[in-house]
C-alpha cells in the first residue's frame, strides 16, 4: 500500500466515523430529525455512478469509499422511509418551537 492509498483509506475511515453517530440514532431512537430523504437518495444515486467509475478505474480507495457511501445512504434513505415524521424526545422541542414559528 503507498502513501496515497494510506491517506484516501484514512478518509474513508473518517466518512465511517462521521455516518455512525447519525445512523446509530436514527436506529436507535427511531428519530428522523434533521434528515432530507431526497438529499439522501440522491447522494445514494450519485455513490453509485461514483463506484461504477471507480470500479472501471480501478481505484482501490474509490471503490470503498464509494462502498460506505451507497451502504450509508441506502440505510438512510431506508430508515428513514420506515420512521417518517417520528422525531425523538431530545429532538421534539425543536421541532415544536420550529411549528410555533411556522403557525404565526
Ligand atoms: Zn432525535
Amino acid at each position: 500500500m503507498n502513501i496515497s492509498q494510506i491517506v484516501g483509506f484514512s478518509g474513508t475511515g473518517l466518512v465511517i466515523v462521521g455516518y455512525i453517530p447519525q445512523i446509530h440514532h436514527l436506529i436507535k431512537e427511531q428519530c428522523t430529525a434533521g434528515l432530507s430523504v431526497p438529499a439522501f437518495a440522491v447522494w445514494c444515486s450519485a455513490s453509485l455512478l461514483f463506484l461504477i467509475h471507480a470500479t472501471m478505474i480501478r481505484d482501490v480507495v474509490f471503490v470503498g469509499v464509494q462502498v460506505v457511501n451507497l451502504a450509508a445512504s441506502g440505510i438512510i434513505v431506508a430508515f428513514c422511509k420506515r420512521y417518517a415524521g417520528q422525531v425523538c424526545p431530545s429532538h421534539a422541542p425543536a421541532y415544536s418551537a420550529s411549528a410555533r414559528e411556522d403557525a404565526s
